[in-house]
């Protein structure tokens, strides 16, 4: 049997937690809005706001202003329906099959077209306010520039006609031939706003922000290309409590396959937060937790809800006592060579405690 809400407020406090700073969040939103122009900013609110939480990132960016949300599928869409009307909901990978195009067309939430098999399944549903992808060159969802005066679209009423940048992190000539690309389209169909950028985009300037932005990663505090950097602030923090002390002597081993030996004695923390959190393996090397601004070096392997780290320069730790973990998102992707999208995912489940 599920224990229900009343059993679960009897629980003692957990042992680890993740913080969303609902205020750091809201000044993001703000700041790429502004960033965006005359352009509005709306919000990549796909993966459950990239691992921190519709129920509390959707009710913060409305406050903030926010109106327009974008999610990959209809489970998210629905869930989202909570939150913000269905026709400020777009749901990215359309309607794949007839009943997707019966619910979107019952719930009132908008389809994002892809394809001509999309808009053909959305006219049969009964049709309406939609989005159209074109597939400027990430050939992934989107239709082919060369389909745009097809007939099966040109049935449809448009509102947003967007497309989507591959490589708006890096400097090269993709960026601009995207951009030409989506503006030779938007001459060949009937639509009434336009948006091109991301977070990346949105920092590559006035040009690539049109009448909407979608920013997700910059939301939540990533670092999508160093002119953020300064702008963007944290909005994701983790802390973990000790569980307990232990002293090492020389030659001790700490971990699975003992990666790690101790050369004289030590005194070593073990802290509740492990993979199955979301703080991965490839965390692990080179990474500190803090203790009151003192660095703790992590000793060997991450465990699945474990991790050991040094107390040398904080002798006074005890068990009970709670440790920062680091998650600047810049910082975290380049010591773990892992991506500041996927370090935010990744994000377990038994971290929040909210709801
Ligand atoms: C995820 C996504 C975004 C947001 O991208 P970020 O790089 O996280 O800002 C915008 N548009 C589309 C189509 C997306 O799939």
């Amino acid at each position: 049997m599920q224990p229900d809400k009343a059993d679960r407020s009897s629980l003692p406090p957990s042992s680890n937690e993740l913080r969303v700073d609902t205020e750091a969040l809201k000044d993001n939103w703000r700041m790429l809005d502004r960033m965006s122009g005359d352009a509005g900013a709306g919000a990549a609110v796909k993966a459950d706001c990239y691992g921190l939480g519709v129920s509390i990132c959707v009710p913060t960016l409305v406050e903030a202003g926010c109106r327009n949300f974008f999610v990959a599928n209809w489970d998210e869409a629905e869930e989202l329906s909570h939150y913000v009307a269905p026709e400020q909901i777009a749901v990215l990978q359309g309607p794949v099959t007839p009943q997707e195009a019966d619910f979107a067309k019952a719930s009132g939430i908008l389809p994002v077209i892809n394809s001509i098999h999309q808009a053909k399944l959305w006219t049969k549903a009964g049709g309406g306010t939609c989005h159209l992808m074109i597939d400027t060159g990430i050939n992934r969802l989107g239709i082919a520039p060369s389909d745009i005066s097809d007939p099966a679209i040109a049935a449809l009423d448009i509102d947003v006609a967007m497309s989507h940048l591959a490589s708006a992190d890096e400097d090269g000539p993709m960026n601009a031939r995207q951009l030409a690309l989506y503006r030779e389209c938007l001459g060949s169909v009937r639509h009434k706003r336009e948006s091109l950028a991301n977070s990346a985009g949105i920092a590559l300037g006035m040009d690539y922000a049109f009448d909407l932005t979608r920013p997700g990663l910059a939301l939540y505090g990533g670092i999508a290309r160093p002119e953020l950097e300064g702008r963007i602030k944290q909005v994701a923090y983790i802390k973990a409590c000790v569980l307990q002390t232990r002293s090492l002597k020389a030659g001790d081993a700490v971990g699975y396959n003992g990666e790690f030996v101790a050369s004289e004695p030590m005194r070593v923390g073990t802290i509740s937060i492990g993979y199955a959190d979301g703080f991965l393996r490839a965390r692990g090397p080179g990474e500190a937790f803090m203790f009151e601004g003192k660095r703790l070096p992590l000793l060997g392997k991450v465990s699945m809800d474990m991790v050991v780290v040094d107390l040398a320069h904080a002798p006074e730790v005890k068990e009970g006592d709670w440790l920062d973990v680091p998650f600047d998102l810049l910082n975290a992707a380049r010591q773990s060579s892992v991506s500041q999208y996927e370090l935010l995912t990744v994000l377990g489940r038994r971290l929040r405690h909210w709801s």
